[in-house]
């Protein structure tokens, strides 16, 4: 055999075969077919179960653009029916919302090129108009070629989880925008105090975008101290599952802030929340009402004061008011009583004929009682001067020891006039040649006098002591008047230095006094540099110091100016100028004793007249208030011509002032009326020696 015809054999057996293998081949798909169920197995089974479900299920012959099946349910998603679609399957393509319509063509186009989505949403509008949303899940059925034969599906009607799912998009929308706008900060960390989510205001104020702060912690945000103390906070909350409070300050800004912590469902802590809110202003608000509180009640503590004060003011001017008339009502009592005596033995002595020594006895009663009114008159017009500081001090040098001594005489007196048991004894230190102190004698007179009235006044019997002691340690002079008498007690002590002062009205009336004694001499002792206290008990007995400054040189050496009581002045010629009769004759009856010459004019016109014509008179007793001129014009009229003739100033004007304006007027000297016999003779006598160096005998004036 040839080699051409081998490979003719070969390939004859080679094709015998082929044909025997395709006929096997094919004999054992129908054997694999013929144990497989039949066609409409499968699918009477698939349709039969999707006609139980909501879904719509479907089958899409995919060559012939046919719905091989459709659920019925089609009918109620979409309101057609599924001959609807049967008949025409491109109404789904009417159904779709044109909201929808680009995707549903996209999804098209993809499953046409073999990109199968596997599920995708639309919005539908069904037959009566309504909308709604599907759920579309497609799958391709591909032949032994790879072709799709077939889509099949299930569209799930998802309206109500759409809704639901539009309103928490939109609720979330809204809390967003709530906790942006919102002027607290807010945000929520995890467990490791990561931040999960912040919102706008939180963002803003540290300067970050809401990104870049989430994934962060407080230690990459802040100085490590401020993050502890935040990490601090944060835990707190966590282990203790509460809520925390606090006030926070960073550089300039005043925080209030909430901490709480996030709980999951079952109740376990998995993270924590909070809101701080910018309280600066609140704060200085705050802190602007604390210190205009403050300064109210500073105010009110002022005002309360005030009040207080004012309280007492009104309570001193109603109780000084009380006193006023308290005083008033005592006053015109002890005006009255002298006044009283006076005026009753004054007509006694007019209207009947009585003898003579009962007339001297009149006549002395008036003088008592005269100098008692007048020391009433004097105590009030020194009170008032002293409350209008109106009092000048006339200091001279004089011997102590002498005023102590003739204030002794005086009240000895007294105390036997008034037949009192009290033994009287004075205390005196310096010796008589050292005695010379200066000061107003007649002012320290003054006081010492009220101070031993008052203790021979509140003192029935036993002993009053007075005089002084020096303490030259303090450069001081004490004078002192004690007694044993009624005594004060210490409440008394305290008021009875205050003006119109009396322990009480019983005594008033037991003892008398218009209660300004001791508040004129607290007044004089200030004046005079010095002051005045007590030391009293009840029934026992007082003691007043009365305390002068005794500077150096205060002692001083004696001036020696000696007066005698007796005068014969004969050949001397004096005027006195004097309107009022009364006074005249007084005058005149203590003058003419001495054998002067005494002439008389009744106005400053004469006085002027007289004076530069009759050269014999050597001495002018002028008074100041007068009718046409008065004494201090006469005395300015006689000065210009006559320089060296004496003019003595007697006037009732008794204030200091007075006494300046008429040394001013040209006067020499001056007497305050009540007029003192031996102080006018003792000055006359001054004037009238210097003048004419006038013999003095010894024999007493008779006056
Ligand atoms: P007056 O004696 O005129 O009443 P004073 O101012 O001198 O006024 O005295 C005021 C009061 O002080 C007296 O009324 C008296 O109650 C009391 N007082 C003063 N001195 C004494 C004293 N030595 N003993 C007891 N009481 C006194």
């Amino acid at each position: 055999m040839s080699s051409d015809a081998g490979y003719e054999n070969l390939k004859q057996e080679n094709t015998a075969l082929q044909a025997k293998v395709e006929a096997l081949q094919h004999e054992i798909e129908l054997l694999r077919k013929s144990f497989l169920p039949g066609e409409n197995f499968y699918k009477d089974r698939f349709y039969r179960i999707n006609e139980n479900v909501n879904d719509v299920v479907y089958r899409f012959r995919f060559k012939e653009r046919q719905y091989e099946y459709i659920s019925p349910q089609v009918q109620k998603l979409f309101g057609y029916t599924p001959d609807d679609f049967y008949k025409n399957p491109a109404i789904i393509r009417h159904l779709i919302h044109p909201d929808s319509i680009k995707d549903y063509f996209f999804h098209w186009r993809n499953i046409i090129v073999g990109r199968i989505p596997e599920y995708f949403e639309m919005k539908i509008i069904r037959k009566n108009g309504e909308e709604r949303w599907v759920l579309q899940k497609n799958l391709a059925i591909y032949n032994e070629r790879k072709e799709i034969i077939a889509i099949e599906g299930i569209i799930t009607d998802i309206t109500e989880r759409k809704i639901t799912e539009q309103a928490l998009i939109e609720s979330e929308a809204q809390k967003k925008a709530i906790l942006n706008n919102l002027p607290h900060l807010a945000w929520m960390k995890d467990l490791n105090g990561v931040y999960v989510s912040v919102n706008e205001s939180f963002a803003r104020r540290y300067k970050r975008s809401v990104e870049e702060i989430i994934g962060r912690t407080d230690y990459d945000l802040y100085p490590y101290d401020l993050a502890q103390q935040y990490r601090d906070g944060d835990l707190y909350v966590v282990v203790n599952k509460n809520q925390l409070q606090v006030e926070e300050k960073t550089d300039d800004t005043y925080w209030e802030t909430i901490k709480a912590p996030i709980f999951d469902n079952s109740g376990v802590v998995i993270g924590v929340t909070g809101v701080a809110l910018d309280v600066t202003e609140h704060k200085k608000k705050e802190e602007t009402v604390k210190a205009f509180s403050e300064k109210l009640a500073v105010q009110n503590v002022k005002l309360k004061l005030i009040n207080d004060e004012l309280k007492l003011a009104k309570d001193k001017a109603e109780e000084a008011d009380h006193l006023k008339t308290a005083f008033l009502a005592n006053m015109s009592h002890e005006i009255r009583t002298p006044m009283n005596a006076i005026l009753g033995f004054a007509s006694l002595l007019r209207d009947r004929k009585i003898s003579e020594s009962k007339q001297v006895e009149f006549i002395n009663l008036i003088n008592s009682n005269c100098r008692q009114l007048l020391h009433i008159i004097s105590d009030i017009i020194d009170i008032s001067k002293i409350e209008s500081d109106q009092i000048s001090l006339f200091n001279k040098s004089f011997h102590v020891n002498r005023t102590i001594r003739s204030l002794k005489q005086n009240f000895e007196n007294a105390i036997k006039q008034q037949n009192k048991d009290i033994d009287f004894q004075e205390v005196i230190e310096l010796s008589d040649e050292n005695d010379l102190i200066i000061s107003d004698k007649a002012r320290l007179e003054q006081v010492l006098s009220n101070l031993l009235s008052n203790a021979i006044k509140f003192t029935e019997s036993g002993q009053v002591q007075f005089g002084y002691t020096c303490n030259s340690e303090k450069q001081e002079i004490v004078f002192f008047v004690s007694d044993t008498g009624i005594g004060i007690s210490n409440e008394e002590q305290k008021i009875i230095f205050d003006r119109f002062r009396q322990v009480s009205s019983s005594y008033n009336k037991l003892y008398g006094g218009t209660g300004l004694g001791l508040s004129i001499s607290k007044g004089l002792a200030k004046l005079m540099g010095g002051s005045i206290r007590l030391q009293s008990e009840l029934n026992k007995g007082s003691t007043f110091y009365f305390t002068l400054p005794l500077k150096s040189g205060n002692v001083v050496k004696p001036e020696k100016i000696a007066f005698d009581t007796t005068y014969n002045w004969e050949g001397s010629t004096i005027l006195i100028a004097e309107d009022e009769v009364a006074n005249y004759t007084l005058l005149e009856s203590i003058i003419l004793p001495t054998k002067a010459k005494v002439l008389w004019v009744r106005n400053g016109v004469e006085a002027v007249d007289q004076c530069l014509t009759n050269a014999n008179i050597d001495l002018v007793l002028m008074d100041i208030k007068m009718p046409d001129m008065n004494g201090l014009d006469a005395t300015k009229q006689i000065r210009k011509k006559n320089n060296t003739l004496p003019i003595i100033a007697q006037t009732a004007f008794a204030m200091p002032q007075d006494e300046e304006n008429c040394i001013a007027a040209g006067c020499d000297d001056y007497l305050s009326k009540p007029v003192q016999i031996d102080e006018i003779l003792s000055k006359l006598n001054h004037y009238l020696r210097n003048k004419k160096s006038i013999t003095q005998v010894p024999q007493k004036a008779s006056h």
